[in-house]
């Protein structure tokens, strides 16, 4: 997903691009990795005066739900980064600075093993840790 697929979306589903959603977007391109509220607040205070928790919130919501933002808890708070949209792989995600790795094993293969008899549509897999920069 980069900022031109989001547009797509928004604009697919009757959403507005206005300034602020193209700053968030473009702020999440511009990391390759996940980002709390609070981080894109402090990022968009020098060109929003006085934009809310609030109007942050009900974006990043918005995003979410219609999967141009992927989310995950670290920490126990809720951190956002721009969904990844190349073939299926999984990531390794820094607890510390939040940047991902991708990780190309995919584990189901072993799994589906155990679940012959159960239909699965979905998974989700992450590892966590410290990135070698954050060690
Ligand atoms: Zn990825
Ligand atoms: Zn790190
Ligand atoms: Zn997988």
């Amino acid at each position: 997903m980069n900022t031109q697929d989001a547009l797509d979306v928004l604009k697919g589903k009757g959403y507005k691009y206005t300034d602020k959603r193209k700053h968030i977007i473009e702020f999440f391109e511009s990391q390759n990795r996940y980002c709390t509220a609070k981080e894109l607040l402090e990022n968009m205070e020098s060109s929003f005066t006085g934009i809310s928790f609030d109007t942050i919130y009900r974006n990043l919501h918005l995003f979410s739900d219609l999967e141009i933002l992927e989310t995950t808890e670290l920490n126990g708070e809720k951190h956002f980064r721009l969904k990844c949209d190349q073939h299926h792989h999984h990531h390794f995600i820094c607890r510390n600075c939040g940047v991902t790795k991708e990780i190309h094993h995919c584990p189901m293969e072993q799994i589906n093993e155990e679940l012959r008899q159960y239909t699965i549509d979905d998974h989700k897999f992450e590892i966590y840790g410290f990135c070698p920069s954050c060690q």
